[in-house]
């Protein structure tokens, strides 16, 4: 079954509910950065947590790791991303808008491409106006900084002046000096985290001695300057990862990289991913990314289509490699079994957590009549939904008032719950439909009575009356595998 929400509906949710708003909203925003409301975050941290719990906690043979996002900028030489990360770009000279020039040619391929399998021919006119394209330039896709205390603005301005002035000489030798001073302080924001694993590989090793095969996991933040952010959340310039390298001997490669496909393909489907919105595709030979030799997508059905969740690629050794050659330190492993060093290969299963985010709720989105009105449900899995519990009086009446916020009181420290008194109570049990919350504790008149409130559950709406004494075990019970 294809999800039943467009990006349009779905963005209007998540702005309306509080999960996602627009970077920077009421100065216009900002193309390609998010903010995540105050359910956003909750359902964000969930996915974490449940990305974590599979692939670190339940492991004997994963480690975690928290790098910084500023690296010594020789790693991405090292890397091959200061070289090689970019993308080609073409701009119209009439309308001035640019464009991914392979894109273009995907989307609007050139008459004679059409034939045979020649490789993607740039398009030479522009797709909204017609008018005439440059010729394609490649942009690097990592965002620059500087470290230290340069000021690049105000020694051009400087330099720039004294170009002005004549004096050729020490205006170009000037110029030599700033461009040799900000080559030593420029610094990149980090285009993926793995390379964090890589420099820390010995590290790692030495402090928590693991025997191969074994992983290092992290999730952190990473920057592309992307020239076509789009889809929503899907390609942002500011996003999430959630990546492991899983270091192995070279020859068991190809098992590990199945292996990963398969947990990684069970962690999706464990959260409540339907199998006919999931599916495994292994990529051609001219996808695969310079340091690979195999990868494989998880990929999920969005509404414009297949899409990478997570990419599963076979790294081999190509980053440690290259780290030993240019940082001098030897990233190898000793073989007690073999007394040989060893340089392990790499799997790594990288996720996105700002995609996952967007397939979860897309897949939990459901919509149904229930007596002549359109129902709204988010059914997501118990241990992602934001809101685990909402304690809902049947209404304001003064009587009811203490004791459902004694309730309140009772289920905070145990479960991440909300409130809400406003507007009737089918009104309400909609509105936590609608944000996934499994269950709605409601106090109505009885309660004063019988000292018993009813646990309604999101998905049949069936009702359970509680004494409040036992309400905790009960909910505990109900979401036992939400910790
Ligand atoms: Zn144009």
């Amino acid at each position: 079954m294809a999800p039943k929400l467009t990006m349009d509906k779905f963005a209007s949710l998540c702005k309306r509910r509080g999960f996602v708003f627009q970077g920077s909203e009421i100065y216009g925003g900002i193309g390609g950065f998010w903010d995540y409301g105050p359910l956003g975050v909750e359902l964000k941290n969930n996915i974490k947590r449940a990305w974590w719990k599979a692939v670190v906690q339940e492991r004997p043979d994963v480690v975690g790791l928290d790098a910084a996002i500023v690296m010594n900028p020789r790693v991405w030489v090292a890397s091959g991303h200061v070289e090689t990360f970019a993308d080609p770009m073409v701009d119209c000279k009439s309308c001035k808008r640019r464009f991914r020039a392979d894109e273009l040619a995907r989307e609007h391929p050139e008459p004679e491409a059409a034939h045979g399998h020649a490789p993607l021919a740039y398009p030479t006119r522009c797709p909204e106006c017609g008018g005439e394209l440059t010729t394609p330039r490649m942009f690097n896709l990592m965002f620059r900084t500087y470290v230290g205390p340069i000021d690049v603005e105000a020694e051009f301005t400087r330099a720039i002046a004294e170009l002005q002035g004549e004096d050729w000489e020490r205006a170009s030798a000037r110029i030599r000096d700033l461009k040799d001073e900000l080559d030593r302080a420029t610094a990149y924001l980090r285009p993926e985290t793995a390379q964090g694993i890589f420099v820390n590989f010995d590290n790692v090793l030495t402090t928590s001695r693991k025997k191969l095969p074994f992983g290092i996991a992290q999730i952190g933040k990473a920057f592309r300057n992307e020239v076509t952010p789009g889809n929503f959340i899907f390609r942002d310039r500011e996003f999430e990862q959630m990546e492991i390298e899983f270091f192995c001997r070279p020859g068991t490669d190809e098992e590990w990289h199945k292996h990963w496909v398969e947990e990684r393909y069970k962690w999706y489907r464990r959260y409540g991913i339907r199998e006919e919105n999931l599916r495994v595709r292994r990529l051609d030979p001219d996808e695969l990314a310079h340091y690979a030799k195999d990868t494989y997508e998880i990929e999920y059905l969005f509404p414009m289509g297949w899409s990478e969740l997570e990419g599963i690629a076979n790294r081999t050794d190509f980053d440690l490699k290259r780290h030993s050659e240019f940082s001098g330190r030897q990233l190898t492993y000793f073989d007690d079994e073999t007394g040989e060093h060893i340089v392990p290969y790499v799997i790594e299963p990288s996720a996105g957590v700002d995609r996952c985010l967007m397939a979860f709720m897309m897949d939990a989105y459901d919509e149904e009549e229930v007596r002549g009105e359109t129902r709204a449900v988010l059914r997501l899995h118990p241990a992602l939904a934001p809101i685990k519990v909402a304690v809902l009086p049947l209404s304001r009446h003064e009587d009811l008032v203490p004791v459902a916020r004694r309730v309140w009181d009772l289920l905070r420290p145990h479960f991440m719950t909300q409130y809400d008194d406003a507007q009737s109570i089918g009104r309400r049990y909609r509105r936590q439909d609608e944000i996934g919350t499994p269950y709605c504790v409601t106090i109505d008149f009885d309660t004063l009575q019988d000292e018993a409130v009813t646990i309604r559950d999101r998905d049949s709406m069936a009702q359970v009356r509680v004494p409040i004494a036992n309400l905790v075990d009960a909910l505990k019970e109900r979401l036992a595998d939400c910790l």
